[in-house]
């Protein structure tokens, strides 16, 4: 089978108390572990069985919907666990905080503006921030859709994603998904997304 439930970078309960270890639990070895299976089972004999997770999203209008659906929550969560971390949090630094502050004006006028983009996708979806033609844009997609693919509103290389799902928060935060895009930035990776960041520019 070509494509394999990454290894979670810590424990379920690492970032608690912000997203809690049951989420995270069913998040990875189900939601995630079931993307996986069922995108291995839409490309079983076909070429995209050979091809980067990126490749089929950068073409994903060619596909069924099974693989635009799986193959995009494969990429899209085998992200999501590398952009979170514990002992993390805080501000981006460096480059990534320059480009920010001269797209956004500053850090909470981004983050106010991407828990906007968090809290307006309506249903399930993913919150983005994305570098597109080498600038820094915020953007959401519904479903597993992400900005790599054909065919995003909003294209461009994403360097963090935030979903939306209601299984990403339910547990902890039921109706109160803004409550949870609050609590998330307490959680993510920063020297990851900028590592994305330069790898995009
Ligand atoms: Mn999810």
């Amino acid at each position: 089978m070509p494509f394999e439930l990454p290894k979670l970078p810590y424990e379920y309960s690492a970032l608690e108390p912000h997203i809690d270890a049951r989420t995270m639990e069913i998040h990875h070895s189900k939601h995630h572990q079931a993307y996986v299976t069922n995108l291995n089972n839409a490309l079983a004999g076909t070429p995209g069985e050979h091809l980067s997770i990126e490749e089929i999203c950068k073409n994903i209008s060619k596909y069924p919907a099974p693989v635009r659906n799986n193959g995009g929550g494969h990429f899209n969560h085998s992200m999501f666990w590398t952009i979170l971390g514990p002992a993390t949090g805080g501000e981006p630094e460096g480059d990534l905080l320059a480009a920010i502050n001269s797209t956004f004006t500053s850090f909470s006028e981004f983050k106010a503006q991407f828990a906007a983009a968090a809290a307006t996708r309506f249903g399930s979806g993913w919150a983005w921030l994305l570098v597109k033609d080498g600038k820094l844009a915020i953007s959401s997609t519904p479903n597993q859709d992400n900005p790599l693919m054909d065919v995003a509103e909003v294209k461009g290389t994403p360097i963090l994603g935030i979903d939306v799902w209601e299984h990403a928060y339910y547990l902890h935060y039921q109706n109160r998904r803004p409550d949870y895009v609050t609590a998330i930035w307490n959680v993510i990776n920063w020297a990851e997304v900028a590592k994305r960041f330069a790898a995009a520019k």
